[in-house]
């Protein structure tokens, strides 16, 4: 896999993720990805989890006022190989437990997973409704609601730049020292569209879902949907992709 060398080297190793604090405080460069994106390690603590133990980092960027995180399972710096997963905020879905997406099962699939191996990292990218905001991801349902199919109802959702946002997450990466990651992904693109920022992308691991948890959801929606809450004027909503990262469901166990 290509990859081109990242615009920053100014980012020197430091001993513990707390001292990124410190090293970040006169940190400017050219920044990463087409819009030239700068972040810094403004935070660190510790973050119990129902899902284990992390330790929350939090970026402060140049662009616009997103506060970004990185969730750090066990020690990511200065390691290869690290299991990194990029999740898109999703409110509705990860706080509120909406049914019209899965993100909050990609979400708890991938903490589970990360907090079980003995490193890794999850960045929670600040990019509502793929980047178009809450109130237009909304307006987005809005035009679902009242016919407009999937398809359409994605191009209403689909004007995000995704250039943009691979730029914040390859210097987040970066950022922690990171030498290479293992995505935890389904999309092939998105391995591509790290590269092209400078992250060393060593592997992939499929992100799948386990099947308890999908007919959980599976059949919750369904009761939903055969109940009147999900069924307006006699259309099926169906879920939308808002991670960019086509779900794949275990449905078989292999061993
Ligand atoms: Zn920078
Ligand atoms: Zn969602």
């Amino acid at each position: 896999m290509e990859s081109t060398a990242p615009p920053c080297n100014g980012l020197v190793p430091v001993p513990c993720l707390e001292d990124l604090v410190d090293r970040d405080k006169t940190h400017d460069c050219s920044g990463f990805g087409p819009s030239h994106i700068c972040v810094r390690v403004d935070a660190v603590a510790e973050l119990p989890t129902r899902f284990g133990r992390f330790r929350i980092v939090a970026f402060w960027n140049n662009r616009d006022g997103k506060e970004h995180v990185a969730l750090v399972h066990g020690d990511v710096m200065g390691h290869e190989d690290v299991p990194t997963r990029l999740h898109s905020e999703c409110l509705t879905g990860d706080a509120l437990g909406s049914l019209r997406c899965d993100c909050r099962d990609q979400l708890e699939t991938a903490l589970r997973s990360l907090a079980k191996m003995e490193r890794g990292l999850l960045l929670y990218l600040r990019q509502e409704g793929r980047g178009i905001g809450l109130r237009n991801k909304v307006r987005a349902y809005q035009l679902q609601d009242n016919g407009l199919d999937t398809v359409e109802a994605n191009r209403a959702l689909g004007f995000r730049d995704d250039e943009r946002d691979y730029g914040v997450a390859a210097h987040m990466v970066a950022s922690l020292n990171v030498k290479s990651v293992r995505l935890m992904t389904n999309n092939p693109n998105k391995i591509q569209q790290l590269e092209k920022n400078g992250i060393k992308v060593s592997g992939r691991i499929p992100h799948v879902m386990p099947a308890n948890e999908f007919n959980r959801f599976y059949l919750q929606t369904k009761a939903l949907r055969s109940g009147h809450y999900l069924e307006l004027e006699g259309k099926e909503l169906e879920l939308l992709p808002e991670q960019d990262d086509p779900p794949v469901v275990e449905t078989s166990r292999a061993t």
